[in-house]
Formats: C-alpha cells, structure tokens, sequence
C-alpha cells in the first residue's frame, strides 16, 4: 500500500492554534464558489427556510444573534443532508419602532412633520440600522443569500401585502367594524389584542359614594381605579347573591357632578370580594366594561380623546387634562366633596402597549378587520398537523388560539403598507383597486376613472392608514416563494419546509402566518417550526431595551470570533429553553476549538493511506474507535435531524476531548510510528486516525463552519468541506463498543497507579493487561510501556 504524504495548504502549516483572523477570507472563498445560493431547477428535494426577517429598531442584540446563528446551523445541516436550501435574509422595515427610532434619532414627531419628509428619514434610519445588523450576520458566517436580500418596504413586497388584503376583501374574509379597540395614546393607533401585555402598575382604588336616586339616606358605596370616568358611567352592577345590595337593584344611582342617574343592576360579573363589591360600569374603563355595554345594550360616552386628553363631556375642571392629570383632579374633586371613604394602593394588573408601554385606552374606533373567529377549529387543525421543535411551545399557540379574536388590521401610522382603499367623498362607499400595483392613496388619486359602485361619484378620499406590520410579515413564506411572480418557483418551494422563529411571537408571527397563508393558498406555509428560547443576561434575566441590559454581538464576536461564538451559542442553547449569555463561556468555547486545531496538527503529520484498508483487517482498538465513531455519528444526525444542535455541539467535545483525544490518539499514536508493528497494523493506525478526524470535522461543520473548512481544505480536500455530505453512521460495526468500558477503566487504572508512584506518563510500569483486554494488549504495552 502507498502512503501519500499530506501537503498542508495556507495557514494550517504554521498556525499553532486556531485563530479568529482566519475567518474572514473564508467568507470571500464561500461567496465565490456559491455555498449560499439556490438552483430551483436542481435534482435535488428542496429545503426552504422562512427566515425571520430581523427587525431594526435599534441595535441587534446578543440573543438575536445566537439565533440566527443557529438557524444558519438548520441551513447548512440541510445542505449536508443533501437539500437543495433556500436560505433567504429578509429586513422587516415596516412599522411603529422604526418609526420611534426615527422620531428620537432626528428630533421630530411624526405628526408633525410631512408624511413624504418622515418616510424618508424613517428609511434613511432603517438603511443604517440595516448595514449594522448586516455586517454582524456576515461576520457570523451566516450562510443566507445576501445577494437576494429582500426588504418588507420594498415596492414588490407591498405590492404582495396589499394584494392579498385586496383577494381576501373580494372573498369577504375582511370587514370594516366599529368597535371598542385597544388604542395607545402614545402610538395614536389601535393595537391588536397579540401586542399586548400586561404588567402590575401600583394604582389607587378609590372609595366613594353615589345617592340613590328618591332616598337621601342610601347610597351606592363605589371602589374604581378610574374615577376620572365617572362622566361616561351608565350603570352601576352588583353580584346578585351579595345580600348587601340586594335592595338597591332597581333602583337609580346618581353620578356626583353630573347629576345624572343609571339604573343598578344585578350581574354576575361583579365580585363582592373585590373593591366594595358594586362597579361602576363605565365606556370604557376595562374589558369587562366592554362586555357590558354590549350586553346590557347601553348608549357608550367617550370622554377620552384619540390625542389623549378628556373631552368636554367630562365637565369643568377635567376637559383637556390628560388622562393621569383627569384622575388625579377627580380624586381631589370627590374629596373636597366628602365623597371619598378611603384609598388603597393597589398592584392593578394593566394592559399596556407592548412597543411603547403606555396603558392602553379602550375607544371605539373604525377599522379593518381580518376574520378569525369563524375559522378556528380549522386554524386549531393546522396547530396540530404542525410539527414544532420542540413539542412543548405547541401549547402557547393552542392557548392563544382559544381567546384570539378577529384581529384589526389597519394602523393609524405612516411607515407600513399603505391600505388600498379610496372611499366616495358623497357617500363613503369604499372603492377597492385591482390587486398587482403599488397603491399610495394618502398621496394619489384612485387608479381609472371609478364611478361610486352606489351613487355614481367620482370623488373619492384615500385612506391615511397604514397596516399592521404583522400584515406584511405574515405572509413572508409567499415572498420568498415568489407567490405573484414566479408560478413555477413558487410551486416548486411552496409550501417551505421550516420556520424558525422566537417563543415571543407565537401569537403574532407564527397565528398570523397560518391564518394568511392558509386564507390564501389552502396550505400550511411550512412543514416544522421550530422556536428558540429568550437570551438572559449574566444574571439569567431577559434582556430588554427599557432595562438596559442588551449585550451587543458585534464586539463580542470581533473580540473572541464568529467560531467561540457559534460554538457557544450551539452548546448553550437547547432548542426551545432559555439561555444564559456570558462572556466567560463565549471566550471559554475557544478551548475546544485549540484543542480541535491540535489534533488535527498532530493528524495531519501522520502519512494517509491512499487505500482504504479491509475493515476485518483493522487492528481492534482502531475498530473499537470507529464503533465509537459511528454511535457519535448516529447521534449527532439524530439532533441535527431535529435541528438541536445543542445535542451534536456537546457530543462532538466529549467525544474529541473525552475518548478520541485521551484514549485512541494515545493508544494508538506508537503504532502509526510502526514502532515494533507490522506494516499492516501501522497503516490501520493511520487510515483509523485520518478517519475519525474526517468524520469529526463533517459532523461539526453546521456548527463551527471556519475551523472545520481550514482543517479540511489543508488535508483532506480541494473542495469545501460545506458541499459534502453528512457521513453514514451504519459504515462499521457496533460490536466492538463493548469492550470501550474496560478498555477506559483499564487506562484510568494504570493512569492512577503511575501517579500514586510519582511516576511521568512515559516511565515503565509493570501492571497485567486483564484477560478481556487481551486483543488490545500490544497497543496497551505501548502507550503505558508497561514492562
Ligand atoms: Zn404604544
Ligand atoms: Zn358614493
């Protein structure tokens, strides 16, 4: 057999360990032979990957990274499995945090300032954000398609969103509806139900008292948290077994100030252990008051204006105030008039606005809305044919789905997808376009010459508004598959096969992206989902903006490298849990990636055997080794199949440090020397020793894509380790993993029995290989030079 002796290539000659400055030219090499790109018309099956298109509101942070970090892993784990992988990046640049970023970066307010000139510095802002968030993604090594990058604001994307807003009118999935809706003072627009959350803000409940109307010794004892709402109170509510009350319902109730009286009425909602057990029920102070106005059929007055101040129904002394100001009067108001019995500083559980954390208003407002609520048992189904990775965020969709609503699509905001709609300036009658253009009707005329359906005008008024963001993104798996412009594209990579996003968006993202997807194509837009967990601080808490405790990426990643940091986000993150980011570990990940760099010099100094040799033929440690090789390899495809690379990230480090490093390389570095062995058994050693180093740098190159290309370019290739394929765990024999447990304890054995004599590793010993191990003993006698 002839041994052909390696030629190390570039830097893995000199180099005494792995460096970070050798991942840059790699990035060039990737981009000219086209690791990243995707052929629609090759053999292959495809694997489409429904990026997350990141949002720039601000600068990236280290939890974000690590996500995209592992969903390149599901891109080049797909490669290696032999797909054919749309890997697209997309930049969502639609909506309300871009559009504070803008106002805070230039000074300006959005309802100020011209709508053309704040477009423009929202996208002037946007394009600087982007560039950030693009540069750290490609010093990660993100395999994406830079070079088809796509943007929410883009024409052809808005052109997809209004589009399908347009077919689903035309089928009648979406009406106009005028209804009590969450609306941020701050954000001057509704929100949906999805972006909100609810935090407990300390809050007065105040006690006081309404006359009953005709009997001046009774009244009504009263605890609200929102007295500045008196003035649109139009029915106070008792629970009708609290035998406190059961004399007054019936009876009228006068509103102090206002004189004006509302029945008391019995309902169940009202909780006699809460407050004094009697509610004013008010347009709107809560949900439940919503509810109740519908139910009981009541006339709503709305105090609270879209600019948040009190309107003149609230009387002297609250018109104009904003809302807090409005309370805080009120409350001295029914003091000064000897109407307040106590106050109790309460945690009140309030829904605020997830972007600007401002305590929502319940107003009733005009707006578009998308049909949910007739469809949920078939949008229950689709969240079980679903397969999710892992099976326990499965729930957090079930869970939302039970409460969701139809959800309101239109935004009072400038930055978004405009709504394509033009109304009769005589009778409103909306005038809906043709779906494929571009419509702008804040600023154009309707496209034609349209006559009114109803009265035949041809004056029409454009709608101001914008979308919900979520509008757009929600149909990202069409843009990526090309659903207006390319059909047989489209065919051929609809529906996707993963998307892969953050437990925070279930309810909007991913219900969102079901529900459009499906309303427009009768198809789940992906096969799997798969959901990562939140990134924690040092201290195990979850970063945010308003805490400031975001670590950026960028320094860390040119501090320590892309490859400490990829390999630390895959060994920390298991798929779906929350995880810890620290330094430490970030700059600790380096250890491995040295101790990889060393073996692969030492390897690569052992000639390869130009034949493989007979599998019998192999010495027995060196089949006990490629035993061991094979159930990694089993395993590692195992979580790779299920897109946990937390499973190959740490199996791939115990078994290169634990067993290939501490106990093969040692027992059989002698005999790939052929010192006192046959040429058979030495090129055995040799072809073993190669092999597993292959092997290990296949399995780890999803995760560790730099290091593994530069071991594998200098001795085993003149291709890119990134289009080979996964190796075949089943290609040797099981058999020999039973004699592994022995064989360690044995070592272990001899190890302790050397340092209890004081004895270097290299010194003759005299200890007997036991009986078992008798197969393995020439290989023993010499890594222990046992005598
Ligand atoms: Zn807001
Ligand atoms: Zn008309």
């Amino acid at each position: 057999m002839a041994e052909t002796r390696t030629e190390l290539q570039g830097p893995f000659g000199s180099q005494k360990s792995w460096d970070k400055s050798l991942e840059a030219p790699l990035l060039d090499y990737w981009d000219s032979i086209k690791v990243s790109s995707f052929d629609p018309r090759s053999k292959k099956p495809v694997f489409v990957i429904d990026t997350p298109p990141p949002y720039p509101s601000g600068k990236l942070h280290v939890g974000s990274a690590s996500h995209y970090a592992l969903i390149d892993m599901i891109a080049r784990t797909a490669r290696m499995l032999g797909r054919e992988v749309l890997f697209p990046l997309g930049i969502d640049r639609n909506g309300l945090p871009v559009e504070l970023f803008t106002e805070k970066k230039y000074g300006v307010s959005m309802r100020t300032t011209p709508r053309e000139k704040f477009l423009e510095l929202c996208s002037t802002a946007l394009d600087g954000l982007e560039a950030d968030m693009l540069q750290t993604f490609r010093t990660m090594g993100l395999s994406a398609d830079f070079a088809n990058k796509y943007r929410t604001d883009a024409e052809s994307y808005r052109i997809l969103t209004q589009a399908t807003f347009i077919e689903q009118w035309k089928k009648g999935r979406i009406y106009i509806g005028t209804r009590p809706s969450n609306y941020c003072i701050d954000c001057g627009t509704t929100i949906a139900d999805a972006e909100i959350e609810y935090r407990e803000i300390p809050t007065k409940l105040v006690y006081f008292s309404f006359k009953v109307s005709g009997d001046p010794e009774e009244h009504v004892p009263i605890a609200s948290t929102r007295p500045e709402l008196i003035c649109t109170c139009q029915a106070v509510i008792v629970n009708p077994e609290d035998e406190r009350y059961k004399s007054l319902v019936g009876k009228k109730a006068v509103l102090p100030f206002y004189d004006r009286e509302v029945p008391v009425v019995a309902h169940n909602s009202a909780k006699p252990e809460f407050g004094t057990g009697a509610v004013m029920v008010c347009s709107y102070g809560d949900y439940n008051d919503a509810l109740l106005f519908r139910e009981l059929a009541l006339e709503e007055i709305i105090a609270i204006g879209l600019d948040g101040r009190m309107k003149p129904v609230a009387g002297e002394g609250l018109e104009g105030l904003t809302v807090k100001a409005a309370r805080k009067a009120m409350i001295e108001k029914l003091q000064q008039a000897g109407l307040v019995s106590k106050i109790d500083e309460i945690a009140h559980r309030t829904p605020m606005c997830e972007r600007s954390k401002t305590p929502i208003e319940i107003i009733p407002l005009e707006e578009y809305y998308l049909k949910v609520l007739d469809i949920k048992d078939t949008l229950n189904r689709l969240a079980h044919e679903l397969k999710f990775h892992p099976e326990m965020h499965r729930i957090i969709l079930l869970n939302w789905l039970e409460v969701a609503l139809d959800w309101p699509i239109t935004r009072r905001r400038f930055y978004g997808t405009e709504v394509p709609v033009w109304y009769c300036s005589k009778c409103r009658t909306p005038f809906i376009p043709e779906p494929g253009t571009y419509y702008k009707p804040w600023k154009e005329a309707p496209p034609g010459t349209p006559r009114c359906q109803k009265c035949g005008s041809d004056e029409f008024t454009g709608d101001t508004r914008t979308f919900d963001t979520w509008m757009d993104s929600s149909v990202s798996s069409l843009y990526i598959t090309k659903y207006l412009s390319d059909v047989s594209f489209h065919e051929r990579t609809y529906p996707a096969q993963i998307r892969p996003q953050g437990k925070d968006i279930i309810r909007t993202w991913l219900h969102y992206s079901i529900l459009r997807c499906w309303q427009i194509t009768g198809k789940l837009p992906w096969s799997d989902v798969w959901i990562t967990g939140w990134g924690l601080d040092e201290r195990g808490e979850k970063m945010s903006k308003s805490k400031g405790n975001i670590t950026e990426p960028l320094p860390l990643i040119q501090k320590y490298g892309a490859e400490n940091f990829r390999l630390w986000a895959a060994s920390e993150v298991s798929t779906g849990s929350d995880y810890v980011t620290s330094e430490q570990k970030i700059a600790g990940a380096g250890k491995f990636l040295t101790k990889l760099w060393n073996i692969a010099r030492f390897i690569s100094g052992i000639p390869r055997p130009s034949v493989e040799p007979e599998y019998e033929n192999l010495a027995p440690s060196d089949r006990w080794i490629l035993a061991e090789l094979s159930k990694l390899t089993e395993e590692c495809l195992e979580g790779y199949m299920d897109y946990n690379f937390f499973i190959p990230a740490n199996k791939i480090r115990d078994f290169t440090w634990n067993t290939f490093a501490a106990h093969y390389i040692e027992l059989a570095k002698g005999r790939s020397y052929g010192q006192g062995f046959s040429e058979e058994e030495k090129l055995s050693a040799q072809y073993t020793l190669h092999e597993c180093l292959k092997t290990l740098l296949l399995l780890l190159a999803p995760v560790s894509p730099f290091i593994t290309e530069t071991i594998w370019l200098a001795i085993y290739s003149k291709k890119s380790i990134h289009l080979e394929l996964f190796p075949d765990f089943k290609r040797f024999s099981q058999e020999p993993l039973k004699s592994g447990k022995a064989l360690l304890d044995f070592n272990g054995l001899v190890w302790n029995e050397k340092k209890s004599k004081g004895l270097s590793l290299k010194e003759p010993v005299s200890i007997p290989v036991p009986d078992e191990l008798v197969e393995f003993a020439k290989d023993l006698k010499v890594m222990h030079n046992i005598t």
